[in-house]
């Protein structure tokens, strides 16, 4: 009896058997479509055997073997089942959400003819001698001439010679004659000169590419506008040339039109993995497929592209590793850089984190001679030197409606001089609210406990955690006061000011709301690039990544508020944060001057800051958390729950960790509301759990979860969440 175990998305960690009289080793990884209860569910083969423990008239049998695509590769078979056991979730459910949706149905997947791509002569193909084709081949003869003159034919090309040519072109295919693979172009577009590599660059691509062919995980730390894409450009060219594929993985953020641009006019095969929301279904399959036969040489895209199915993987890239959005925040909670890590060591090949600020787990490892160190210390352009930094004293300078005398200052001269500016607005734990000055009542959001945020152009009070719009109050609902007013400075308020104070300034401000457009980015960023903007108002979106030449000021608002906030992280993101904005400055000819208002101008992370100085920061950070027993120097876990009251949430940790055998090397914490009680009219509430042991968590881990499996847990949703960063 032939049996196939198959992972099935249900939220039970288990495989689930079926009798499949025809299946055989080559079926692993493949689709598999089988009753499930009275549904039919679609999974995927994970083992073949001849038993079962399934009672016989129990077990049932498949409905069928899906084989008209390649299967998923053992590789990424390993990483799936890595993820689901270290992340402890379940495996049908991690490798169903990571495929594209028309292969999560229960169809056979429809596939265009492979004819239909164009083909091209090989070497081998070319050396052939005509004649050694029989006479009477005449299809054959003709076939071959034509490639032998055009040395790539289209599908309507080959039809024309002969609408009879599929199975001669098969038997091609398989001698290496003709291929579908696409001609690999490094040679770039003529508009963008190749740059030389500075001494810098060049010594990390020559150490990298010296070590192509095994595992390290590299750490990029470049200072912004070191020249980091550049590097990642021409090791990628070191892959190409041994027909390797590599995967860039990117934030989850819209600087993707510009970083699509740089690598399109290197290379003519770039594959996007999940960027677009354009495609559609048939069309991310059409990619999916391509990056799985090895034909997409080139794979950019965002966290859930780890899971790319690659059969010739070489490299792996993680730009702006410390990036959050790499860690998904719902569901499954993996980290795409650790994910990269692990596939790496598995592929035995390199894994490079790029960032100007790296997260301080990378650091740590870096210097502690797990990560191999590389350092860029200077911009790549001649003329681009790092930004001055100062800052503005707001306890002695007074401002208007968030904007000091000073900042306005420099803005006029900024304008005068023609260059542009860019006033950032930090919003971590911050938004303007709508307060009553004489009872300090605030305007709550119904469903969750957090306030509302003031949209002052549609007078609308809204969440940004669920959702829920309302209109402004006439007055105070608790004392009936009617001089209630926006508190604090939002993107809109200060966009006022500005628009009051520079009148003839062309002014864009730049939020969620202005760029949910389909293409909203694509002509920000024209407008950026061209000079039809003065003045820049943004928040966390126009941190990264951007390259804006004629930017010269940058002023930062609101940094403050996450000097002293409860969150462990908080000032780690604030340094990288503040270092990615100041790095908007003066990256080209442009000489960039950066102001910080601030109530603490002698704050050791605003000293660091000044001096460009990265390592002094997070090696103080590194001893604080040294002393009070955080990661990088403990391994944590969160057990999250939710439900519709918050008694039942702390009721099912508690019981939770009632079922805990707590060792020595493991600490259990007691239960704790989050700091965001409510969201979307759940309560909520975690369970923190530490060690210094990474493999005693994960062992404690894993008995753990089957017991909490085995709790009633009807009204409430739990979920574990490994290496968590947020609380
Ligand atoms: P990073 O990602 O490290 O912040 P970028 O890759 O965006 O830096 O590069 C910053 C700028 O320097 C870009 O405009 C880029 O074109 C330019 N650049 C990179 N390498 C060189 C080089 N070797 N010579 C001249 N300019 C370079
Ligand atoms: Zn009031
Ligand atoms: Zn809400």
């Amino acid at each position: 009896m032939v049996i196939i175990r198959i992972a099935l998305s249900v939220p039970v960690d288990i495989l689930f058997d079926y009798q499949a009289e025809d299946a055989s080793s080559h079926d692993i990884g493949l689709r598999a479509c089988v009753p499930f209860g009275k549904k039919k569910l679609t999974g995927i083969i994970m083992a073949i055997g001849t038993e079962t423990q399934v009672p016989i008239e129990k077990l049932k049998s498949v409905y069928c073997i899906f084989r008209e695509i390649n299967p998923l590769p053992p590789a990424l078979l390993d990483l799936f089942q890595f993820c689901s056991q270290y992340y402890h979730h379940p495996l049908g459910m991690v490798i169903m959400n990571s495929l594209p949706v028309l292969l999560r149905n229960n169809k056979p997947v429809k596939l265009k003819d492979s004819a239909q791509h164009p083909l091209r002569l090989t070497d081998s193909g070319r050396r052939i001698d005509i004649t050694t084709i029989p006479a009477r081949n005449r299809v054959a003869r003709r076939l071959l001439t034509e490639f032998q003159n055009a040395t790539i034919l289209t599908a309507q090309q080959i039809k024309q010679i002969s609408p009879r040519t599929s199975k001669l072109l098969i038997e091609w295919k398989r001698l290496g004659w003709v291929t579908e693979k696409p001609t690999i172009e490094t040679s770039p577009s003529k508009t963008t000169p190749i740059p030389t590599l500075t001494a810098d660059q060049a010594n990390a691509v020559t150490t990298v590419t010296a070590e192509l062919e095994r595992f390290n995980t590299w750490l990029l730390h470049g200072v912004t506008g070191s020249g980091k894409t550049e590097i990642y450009l021409r090791l990628i060219e070191s892959a190409l040339s041994h027909d390797k594929q590599t995967l860039v993985l990117i934030p989850e953020i819209n600087l993707t039109p510009q970083l699509e641009a740089v690598f399109r006019a290197r290379f003519r095969t770039v594959l996007l993995i999940n960027l677009h929301s354009g495609l559609n279904d048939t069309q991310r399959l059409t990619g999916w497929l391509q990056a799985q036969r090895g034909e997409a040489k080139i794979i950019l895209g965002t966290r859930l592209a780890v899971f790319t199915p690659l059969s010739r993987l070489g490299l792996i890239i993680v730009d702006e590793e410390h990036d959050s959005s790499f860690k998904q925040q719902d569901g499954l909670r993996y980290s795409a850089r650790d994910l990269a890590i692990f596939r790496a060591r598995k592929t035995n090949i390199p894994v490079v984190l790029g960032s100007a600020t790296p997260s301080l787990e990378s650091y740590f490892n870096a210097i502690n001679g797990r990560y191999r160190y590389i350092r860029l210390a200077s911009r790549a352009m001649q003329s681009a030197r790092l930004p001055s930094i100062q800052y503005i004293d707001t306890r002695i300078h007074k401002s208007q409606a968030g904007l000091s005398e000073p900042l306005l200052k420099a803005l006029e001269k900024c304008l005068a001089n023609k260059y542009q500016s860019l006033i950032f607005i930090n919003r971590r734990g911050y938004a303007p609210v709508l307060l009553c000055k004489s009872c300090t009542w605030s305007a709550l959001c119904q469903r969750c406990s957090s306030r509302l945020v003031v949209h002052l152009r549609d007078k609308k009070l809204c969440c940004h955690h669920c959702g829920h719009e309302e209109n402004f109050p006439r007055a105070c609902p608790q004392c009936g006061n009617q001089d209630i007013a926006p508190f604090g400075q939002g993107t809109q308020r200060v966009e006022e000011t500005l628009r009051a104070h520079f009148p003839a300034a062309r002014i864009l401000r730049i939020d969620r709301d202005s760029t949910r457009r389909k293409n909203a980015w694509k002509e920000i960023l024209h407008a950026i690039h061209t000079h039809q903007v003065d003045i820049l108002i943004g928040t966390q979106l126009l941190a990264k990544g951007h390259d804006f030449p004629n930017l010269s000021l940058v002023g930062i608002l609101n940094a403050d508020t996450s000097l002293y906030s409860t969150d462990f992280r908080a000032s780690e993101r604030l340094f990288a944060q503040l270092m990615q904005v100041s790095g908007r400055a003066g990256r080209a000819n442009v000489a960039g001057h950066v102001l910080i208002q601030t109530e603490f101008p002698d704050h050791p992370l605003y000293h660091a800051l000044q001096q460009h100085d990265y390592d002094t920061l997070a090696q103080a950070l590194l001893t604080e958390r040294k002393i009070a027993g955080f990661p990088p120097y403990v391994y944590q876990a969160l057990l999250r729950a939710e439900a519709h009251s918050i008694k039942i949430v702390l009721n099912f940790l508690k019981q939770a960790a009632h079922l805990a055998e707590p060792t020595q090397a493991i600490e259990l914490y007691d239960p704790v509301p989050a700091q965001l009680l409510r969201l979307k009219g759940m309560e909520r509430a975690y369970l923190l759990i530490q060690s210094t042991s990474r493999k005693q968590l994960q062992t404690f881990l894993a008995e753990w979860y089957r017991q909490i499996n085995t709790l009633p847990t009807r009204q409430v949703r739990w979920v574990l969440d490994v290496d968590p960063i947020e609380f």
